[in-house]
């Protein structure tokens, strides 16, 4: 398998090219609008074509690349069924693989950071999204989040996973690329280490975060498959840039 983990630093969020030499095809995990023409650009160097995007949930902190992507370059869009998005292709459900060529991902899901989130396995790594990240984890108070959810999510779809996986996070803010559930559950200041579910409600609760300042943005542009609102804040611009300067289509 061709494998790839590509960063968008706005957001810093991590997409994940995975691609299939045989049939010539490739998938885009949580592929962001601003970083779009990069990553299309890094699967044609590849000398592949875009099969699908698959999101891991409906973000709150940047805009997905999926249907500006599928306009480009006619990838299909999944995404969670859960979420009932009325512009997807092709609706992920567990118990369901996802195969494009020898790729094959196995839907997770892991609700707790969103209700309607998954995660993905594919062979040895875990594509964990929000529900786990590198000694963290997503928040737990928007988008029907709930920190009882998550920990067992977690603890029951991610930490029986075998020790050896790597897991892969949507996002990483300190510049960590990726980690394995042993590491996970014997680090993670909040899951593991023997966390108790308990332990972990009242860190989530006393987190103190600040409003996130695009998800009232990006809440709905997703909920479209990805769709840059018209006018934007000036200091918003630059999560959108990329598309009022390039147009696609
Ligand atoms: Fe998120």
């Amino acid at each position: 398998m061709i494998f790839k983990q590509l960063h968008e630093p706005l957001s810093n969020t991590y997409t994940y090219l995975l691609g299939d030499q045989d049939s010539g095809l490739a998938i885009l995990i949580d592929p962001v609008i601003a970083s779009m023409d990069r990553d299309l650009a890094e699967v044609h160097k590849l000398g592949l074509r875009l099969a699908y995007t698959v999101d891991t949930h409906i973000h709150a902190d940047h805009i997905t690349a999926a249907l500006e992507m599928k306009r480009a370059v006619g990838s299909k869009i999944a995404a969670p069924a859960h979420d009932q998005l009325p512009c997807t292709d092709v609706g992920i459900e567990e118990g369901i693989p996802l195969r494009v060529g020898s790729v094959v991902l196995h839907p997770l899901h892991t609700p707790g950071h969103t209700d309607g989130h998954f995660a993905y396995l594919s062979g040895d790594r875990v594509f964990t999204g929000d529900a786990l990240l590198i000694e963290g984890c997503g928040r737990t108070d928007f988008q029907n989040g709930d920190a009882d959810a998550l920990y067992r999510s977690v603890h029951s779809k991610l930490f029986t996973l075998p020790d050896e996986t790597l897991v892969y996070p949507a996002h990483d803010y300190k510049e960590r690329f990726v980690s394995s559930i042993a590491q996970e559950k014997r680090r993670n200041p909040r899951l593991g280490n023997g966390k108790t579910l308990e332990e972990f409600e009242s860190i989530m609760g006393n987190l103190n975060l600040p409003y996130p300042k695009f998800i009232d943005y990006a809440v709905p542009g997703n909920r479209q498959c990805g769709v840059c609102p018209s006018h934007l804040p000036e200091d918003l611009a630059q999560y959108c840039k990329q598309m009022t300067e390039s147009p696609q289509g």
